[in-house]
């Protein structure tokens, strides 16, 4: 059964304290409020495109814990196929612990878990759905190898969120891909350059396109995103992002890429300049709400953009 648009990345279930301060090491302190959040860059992507009304699949591993089963259901409410979310025997699902203090700092440990065994054999057990699919969406929160061979794999457009960044990397991560995304701070491990405002991301891009990328989207911020291709005859483009009163960007790059991925597979000749103003659309919005998965919009928004 193929799907529009196919995901290969990470589940992690948010542990958040809100507490006063930070404590200090061997210390313990009360917070006043606990939530749990469904995240994971890769099924953030994959949430924010299916509440677009995208049709997705996602690949992925949880773990045998509870959280497991818990964020397969979660998945299914969404309307997202859950057919490769495999649960690996003896691990605990990805999870990050997160403090924040009222001061708005935060401390986070995450654990990677069962998102460190999706492997290479997942995705070629996979291959007809990676295969068949118009848009495949990765990012770096699961081993690259397996990111690498679903980028083999796949006959449609590739968007790589090179999410957490490397400095160190094979360059299949950046040829391979039909456009490699990332956002100021990962466009600067990547580089080793500054990557600060809109004209530092333009240059930045321009090296990254010299080291083998097919097209290079960096998202910056408020700012919106900067585009540029291989190809000579297609200029520069820097796109804005609608002025909104920020809430909290969490989420904001997964929203971007879900709704990238979505506008991709669903608009057959829809332009880079026209995909990726809708993308800063839904991420605009996004950040007028508290959350992640929770606060990427519906259809609506792209009601009378496309
Ligand atoms: P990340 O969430 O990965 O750090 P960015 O901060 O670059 O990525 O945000 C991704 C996209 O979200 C931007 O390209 C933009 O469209 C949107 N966005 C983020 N913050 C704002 C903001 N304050 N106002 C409007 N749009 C925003």
């Amino acid at each position: 059964m193929s799907k529009k648009i196919v995901v290969v990345g990470s589940c992690m279930i948010d542990f958040v304290s809100y507490a006063p301060r930070l404590p200090e090491a061997g210390e313990t302190i009360h917070g006043h409020k606990f939530v749990t959040n469904f995240g994971g860059k890769g099924a953030n992507q994959c949430v924010a495109a299916a509440k677009l009304g995208g049709d997705v699949a996602l690949v992925a591993r949880v773990g045998d814990d509870v959280w497991g089963p818990k964020y397969i259901n979660n998945l299914k409410n969404e309307q997202i196929d859950t057919q490769n979310v495999r649960i690996t025997e003896n691990s605990s699902s990805g999870i990050a612990q997160i403090i924040v203090a009222d001061s708005g700092i935060n401390q986070i440990v995450i654990v990677a878990g069962a998102n460190l065994s999706l492997s290479p054999k997942d995705v070629l057990d996979s291959q007809p759905l990676i295969s068949l699919a118009k848009v495949l969406v990765l990012q770096l929160e699961t081993p690259v190898e397996t990111a690498i061979e679903a980028l083999k794999l796949c006959k449609g457009i590739s968007i790589l969120n090179g999410a957490p960044a490397l400095a160190q990397y094979n360059l299949e991560l950046l040829k391979l891909p039909s456009i490699f995304c990332v956002n100021e701070s990962e466009a600067s491990v990547f580089t080793g350059l500054p990557v600060n405002n809109v004209c530092e991301a333009e240059i930045a891009a321009k090296l990254l396109i010299s080291k083998g990328c097919q097209s290079v989207l960096i998202t910056v911020g408020a700012e919106g995103a900067v585009y540029l291709s291989n190809d000579p005859s297609k200029k520069l483009l820097h796109v804005d992002s609608p002025k909104v009163k920020s809430i909290d960007t969490t989420g904001a790059g997964d929203a971007f890429i879900g709704a990238l991925a979505f506008c991709l597979a669903n608009y057959d000749h829809i332009s880079m300049e026209n995909a990726i103003k809708a993308a800063c659309i839904v991420a605009a919005d996004s950040v007028t709400r508290l959350g992640t998965q929770i606060s990427f919009p519906g259809p609506e928004i792209l009601q009378n953009v496309l």
